[in-house]
């Protein structure tokens, strides 16, 4: 469990039942504590962290300094997030 503001997100799996209590895609990243540092330092502002190039989060995790299982849990809230209906927000 992470804090995050008012409520938790749950990063592990089976969070899809909980919900992500509106968080934006771009804020997801934020949420991970091993990810906030490298945050900014990707090649594109509005990276991803998934597959794009000079992205400094997936080049942590190839040198290890980042668990893979935290990319991929990143990963599937990405994916949740971005499935969330508009009127949600
Ligand atoms: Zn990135």
């Amino acid at each position: 469990m992470v804090p995050f503001e008012d409520g938790y997100l749950v990063d592990t799996p089976g969070f899809s039942e909980v919900g992500l209590w509106g968080i934006e895609p771009r804020e997801l990243a934020s949420c991970f504590p091993e990810f906030r540092p490298l945050i900014g330092e990707c090649r594109f502002q509005d990276c991803r962290h998934v597959s794009e190039p000079g992205c400094r989060i997936q080049a942590a995790v190839a040198d290890g300094a980042i668990a893979p299982d935290r990319l991929e849990s990143y990963r599937l809230l990405l994916a949740e997030t971005e499935a969330e209906p508009e009127e949600w927000e």
